[in-house]
């Protein structure tokens, strides 16, 4: 290769360079930035932490299927089903989850369950800051997921609604 078309080479690299020296500098200002995410830009579809959802008369969607179980490649979920009574009716349907947990040291994010969840119960929520040093916090549990009730009419305390 002659000098010249290495000198033409370097010039065209240090064009990009300085080119990009005189652009806006674009930085995410997590953690100090403003806002619930603290500056961190999440996308509309990013997969974070689970979120388990409520219907429009404030009962829980889970109905203890197992089929988000089922489908999880990384085996991370573990349900206990009970049954509604006319006196305790947690969701719509016959049963409910009376424990569902999440662990988060094997979970990767897949979405599997989601997809397979027949009612929408679970979805992937923003959360993102997951990280720990001690891996008996990862093990989410309903009360860490369950979306927080806002006093619907058909909702009935399950003794998940204090943390969201
Ligand atoms: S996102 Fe994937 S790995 Fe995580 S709980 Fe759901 S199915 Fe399992
Ligand atoms: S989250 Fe959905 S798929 Fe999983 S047990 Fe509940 S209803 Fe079934």
């Amino acid at each position: 290769m002659s000098i010249a078309s290495n000198i033409k080479g370097i010039a065209k690299g240090m064009s990009i360079t300085l080119g990009e020296m005189f652009q806006p500098t674009e930085v995410e200002n997590y953690p100090d930035g403003p806002g619930p995410t603290r500056g961190a830009v999440l996308q509309e579809r990013f997969r974070g932490a689970h979120v388990l959802q409520r219907d429009e008369n404030g009962l829980e969607k889970c109905v203890a299927c197992f089929l988000c179980a089922a489908a999880c490649p990384a085996n991370c979920i573990y349900i206990e089903a009970a049954e509604n009574t006319a006196e305790k009716r947690i969701s719509s349907a016959e049963r409910y989850a009376k424990v569902y947990n999440i662990d988060y040291n094997r979970c990767i994010f897949c979405g599997y369950c989601v997809e397979a969840c027949p009612t929408d119960a679970i979805t992937h929520g923003h959360g993102f800051e997951l990280a720990s040093l001690n891996a008996t916090t990862l093990v989410m549990r309903k009360e860490d997921m369950l979306v927080k009730n806002v006093g619907l009419p058909g909702a009935v305390a399950s003794g998940a609604d204090s943390v969201k």
